[in-house]
Formats: structure tokens, C-alpha cells, sequence
């Protein structure tokens, strides 16, 4: 009974301390004006029109969806972001993605075989 609560307890720590470990990216928002892409036609870098959920980076796959803590879920389907640790939301208007602003937030992948976390250099 007390090594189960033991083993239990180490897997929790375990846990938490990969959490912890996991780095921020920085968070900012786009829309499909000049401004933004330098083009207007709302097209995304994998071919698709940029609607709402979608996001930018050039760290995952497109069709990789995740979650960004505080933020939302998004799925990538554009490439943006020349650094990495860096995701880019895109909003219907230059105005709302002003409002978004820059923000710093954990990011987790919502893979099809669970949550996985993001170990990223
Ligand atoms: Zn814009």
C-alpha cells in the first residue's frame, strides 16, 4: 500500500517536473492582409484559406494540432514565423490581431494518440 502511494507520488513529481519543463513560445496573431503576408489572398502556406483556429509556425507539421495554454486550440496550417518557439494566430482582421497583441504560453500537441508534450530546442 505505501510503495503504490510512493511509486504514485515519484510519477506525479515526474509529471509535474516535465511540465515545468516544457518552454515557452512566444504567441503572436496575423490576418491575411498586406500588412501581415505581404499578400492578401488569404491563402495559407499549405494551400488552404486561413479561417479562424488556424496557426502559423514552422516548428510542427500542418495539420498538427494544439493547444496553447490560456489561449486556445489551433490547428497549423500556415508557416510564418522565421524563429522557433514561435506560433502565429491568425484573426479575421488586421484590428483583432493588433488587440491579440504578443503573449508568452506553454504550447501542447493534441496528437491522436493523446496529449503529447512539446520537448523543442
Ligand atoms: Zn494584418
Amino acid at each position: 500500500m505505501l510503495r503504490t502511494a510512493l511509486i504514485a507520488g515519484a510519477v506525479l513529481l515526474l509529471i509535474l517536473a516535465l511540465d515545468h519543463c516544457r518552454p515557452e513560445y512566444r504567441i503572436t496573431a496575423y490576418c491575411s492582409c498586406e500588412k501581415c503576408c505581404k499578400k492578401s489572398d488569404g491563402i495559407t502556406a499549405s494551400g488552404a484559406n486561413a479561417i479562424q483556429g488556424y496557426c502559423a509556425t514552422r516548428d510542427l507539421p500542418f495539420r498538427t494540432v494544439i493547444e496553447i495554454e490560456g489561449v486556445g486550440i489551433f490547428k497549423i496550417m500556415d508557416r510564418g514565423p522565421v524563429d522557433r518557439r514561435h506560433i502565429d494566430i491568425w484573426f479575421p482582421t488586421h484590428r483583432q490581431a493588433l488587440e491579440f497583441g504578443t503573449r508568452k504560453s506553454r504550447v501542447k500537441v493534441l496528437g491522436l494518440k493523446g496529449v503529447q508534450y512539446v520537448f523543442m530546442q
